[in-house]
């Protein structure tokens, strides 16, 4: 395994300690995948305390010394290291209500979700695969550490957690895995909005994401009313996803095509995302009812109203919804009009608001109801983006 000099470093000197160190969860994982590994955990038998007199010598962030985390700066990076720990009781379906620190490293890979995610490694000490995840690994499968049963009830988001992993790494869900998702989904409902839209996120973007939403189906009725009204719809829905760009926003909108903006506005609502990805799901899903044409008015419209990646976007679900729709007529097209660079922005109007004033239009909100009415017309070829033609229409509108 390829590990990173300032890594190599931080485990080096808890072994100099006396202590043990390995790297567990998503980076064994990913690395024995044969890819690069986005961040890299460590876990320790050290406790905090021990930690922190360990390393004294080196900058340290006190992340979460209650559940035993610990970032050390080596070699310029931040490096999370976390006590082994045993997670107390699950009294609410979400977190633990207390941890304990174990000096044994099997207690500390029991309490992960998954045997994929419950590998540990070592220069020192090689692999530790105390449940057989290197087996999954090797055979696609995600499969809970221990019981599923108790280990959702432990924490519902695991529910998500299975689906996500399966359907971005495009493993299959272990029978006995599978069936308790069906059987618990309800405990999503009492997972925070947040910690979902952070799996969900990632789950529609995945590999095997049409077949994983479409096969626990279910597990998104129980979740989202919204979309439990027409259950045919979104299944059809998610089978577009493979022709969809891999970019959340373009997701899940492809997924909530046809439904009202009630339904598309209430699911959006319920995962309480950002502002840029509700506003982008809602504009495009507001955009779908209507089919693109290939006509240069239509597109500049299009082009004046959103910008390049959400037409990108739009394209990718028209391709999944229109048979007969021209794609590659349409990106001709479209590309033709860009290369043009024609007038789409009150910005690029050869008239500013203050014109539109000294034409005789009183100050207030008729300015820009006739800005856009010019814009329009310029779009339209209707009138030509002079400062004379645009003030010549402008009164002729005004007027009106
Ligand atoms: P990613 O590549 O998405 O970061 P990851 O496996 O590193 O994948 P994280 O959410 O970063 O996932 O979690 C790190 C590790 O912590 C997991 O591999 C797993 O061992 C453990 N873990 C995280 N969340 C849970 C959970 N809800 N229940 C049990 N173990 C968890
Ligand atoms: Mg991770």
């Amino acid at each position: 395994m390829n590990i990173p000099d300032y890594i190599t470093s931080v485990l080096n000197i808890l072994y100099s300690h006396g202590f043990e160190g390995y790297l567990v969860g998503g980076c064994v994982r990913d690395a024995l995948m044969g890819k690069t590994p986005h961040d890299f955990d460590l876990t320790t038998s050290a406790t905090p305390q021990e930690m922190l007199e360990v390393f004294k010598d080196h900058r340290i962030i006190e992340t979460g010394l209650k559940h035993g985390t610990v970032t050390v700066v080596s070699g310029g990076e931040n490096v999370e290291i976390t006590t082994y720990r045993i997670d107390g009781a699950y009294l609410d379906n979400r977190r633990p209500s207390d941890v304990t620190f174990t000096r044994n490293l099997r207690e500390d890979l029991s309490r992960r979700d998954f045997t994929v995610n419950a590998l540990a490694y070592s220069p020192q000490s090689g692999l530790v695969d105390c449940f057989d995840g290197l087996a999954d690994l090797k055979a696609g499968v995600i499969r809970c550490v221990g019981n599923p049963d108790t280990r959702f009830l432990e924490d519902g988001l695991r529910i998500m957690r299975a689906l996500r992993f399966s359907s971005v790494l495009g493993f299959d869900i272990d029978q006995a895995t599978a069936q308790s998702i069906i059987a618990n989904r309800r405990l999503l409902r009492n997972i925070s909005a947040e910690r979902i839209f952070a799996e969900l996120k990632k789950l529609v973007c995945g590999k095997k994401a049409a077949s994983v939403i479409g096969e626990y189906s279910e597990v998104f009725f129980s979740l989202f009313d919204s979309v439990a009204n027409d259950k045919e719809r979104f299944c059809q829905n998610a089978t577009t996803l493979p022709v969809i760009g891999a970019d959340h926003c373009s997701r899940f909108a492809a997924l909530l095509w046809g439904f009202d903006d009630s339904a598309v506005s209430s699911f959006m609502h319920s995962l309480k995302p950002d502002n840029h990805t509700y506003s982008t799901v809602r504009t495009l899903c507001a955009y779908y009812p209507q089919k693109l044409l290939c006509d240069k008015y239509f597109i500049r419209r299009l082009m004046s109203a959103l910008d390049d990646e959400l037409i990108l976007a739009l394209v990718d679900i028209n391709c999944a919804h229109h048979s007969d729709f021209d794609c590659q007529m349409f990106l001709d097209q479209y590309n033709t009009q860009k290369s043009l660079n024609p007038c789409v922005k009150l910005s690029q109007l050869a008239v500013t608001g203050s014109d539109i004033i000294s034409f005789g239009v009183p100050k207030g909100p008729k300015v820009g109801e006739i800005m856009q009415k010019l814009l329009y017309a310029v779009i339209d070829d209707e009138c030509a983006n002079t400062f004379e033609d645009i003030k010549k229409y402008c009164m002729i509108i005004y007027n009106s």
